[in-house]
């Protein structure tokens, strides 16, 4: 990773290597951006869009990286250059990664002023200055115009490489002042092979991948988070508080270790089936079969409406959360048992 604001010091003797490739199913996207790196036909600013989990983040990374290199070998970077070796031990002083300082938060203003030192300054290494922003919907308005300022007035072989997945909610300023390259999903296959490293077990990473409605590295991050560990240890305490052996508060007390967005995460998938389940009375829509008895039960007391506004009101909780600083989890998760509770009650 390139130098970032405020990250602290590994500990461990070897040092990771920081250099990144980008996904097998970019090519077209890395060849298109690399021919016209070639032809000094790059614009200095880059909108990268696409869903969320299909490596838009990796590819700029590596793209800054590309770019960067000396002795670039094609469409690769050496390896081997100063640079090259500056962005494997994650040092290069002309390349800077902005992101939230925790996953789902914004990124905060300090941040993009040192980013806006940054590009002012003149190129440690005589080359380009690369910015890696992301996403670019995690910055608030006075953040967003500090960025406006920078992308209309451009330094001196400056790359800005935005990365967004929620591209309408920019400023149309900003989406104006970027080319726009669209990232798309990989086949299954191409997927399933890419997790293949990361997770040999196929069932797992198929099961993975489903979950992860298709995005690989959604995929990644769910297996990392331990959240099929995670489902299962839910839904043997879930059964417990809808059969009334544990109560909502209890519950929330043993939930503490997780996080939340990932219970929220959960509970919406299940309600959606439930919805799915309810609207055509076909058992085939709980699709998670270890959870069919009990998610039928639940919805069939509930009812098509509830489970609907019951629905709604999580996403708004999930949306809630995320914007908060001092979130009480303790007092969010009892409130959203309370409410799956009130489903069979
Ligand atoms: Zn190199």
């Amino acid at each position: 990773m390139p130098s970032k604001s405020g990250s602290s010091k590994s500990d461990t003797s070897v040092p990771e290597n920081r250099l990144v490739e980008p996904m097998s199913w970019q090519t077209d996207n890395w060849q298109q951006l690399s021919r016209r790196l070639a032809e000094d036909q790059l614009p200095h600013a880059l909108l990268l869009k696409g869903q969320t989990g299909v490596g838009k983040r990796q590819f700029a990374l590596a793209f800054a990286q590309y770019v960067l290199c000396q002795n670039k070998q094609g469409e690769k970077i050496c390896g081997q250059c100063r640079n090259c070796l500056l962005n494997k031990a994650g040092t290069h002083p002309d390349l800077l990664l902005i992101e939230p300082e925790e996953r789902g938060k914004q990124i905060k203003v300090a941040q993009v002023r040192h980013m806006i030192e940054f590009t002012e300054k003149t190129p440690q290494q005589g080359g380009y200055r690369v910015v890696v922003l992301c996403p670019a919907e995690g910055m608030n308005t006075s953040s967003a115009n500090a960025l406006l300022k920078c992308l209309e007035e451009p330094g001196r072989d400056t790359l800005m490489l935005l990365v967004s997945e929620q591209v309408s909610s920019l400023l149309p300023t900003i989406r104006s002042r970027c080319q726009q390259i669209l990232f798309s999903r990989p086949s299954t296959d191409e997927a399933l092979q890419w997790l293949a490293h990361a997770i040999p077990d196929q069932e797992r990473a198929r099961t993975l991948l489903q979950l992860a409605a298709g995005e690989p590295s959604t995929a990644l991050r769910y297996d990392k988070e331990g959240l099929l560990d995670q489902r299962d240890a839910m839904k043997s305490t879930l059964a417990e508080l809808t059969r009334g052996q544990k109560t909502p508060a209890e519950i929330a007390i043993k939930w503490q270790n997780y996080d939340a967005v990932v219970v929220l995460e959960w509970l919406t998938l299940w309600l959606q089936e439930m919805i799915r389940y309810s609207a055509a009375q076909d058992k085939q829509f709980l699709a998670t079969e270890d959870m069919q008895k009990m998610l039928a039960y639940i919805a069939d007391r509930a009812g098509q409406k509830t489970l609907l506004e019951t629905h709604a009101w999580l996403v708004k909780q999930r949306s809630l959360m995320l914007s908060q600083v001092n979130l009480n989890k303790q007092l969010l998760l009892e409130s959203v048992l309370t409410r799956w509770l009130g489903l069979s009650v």
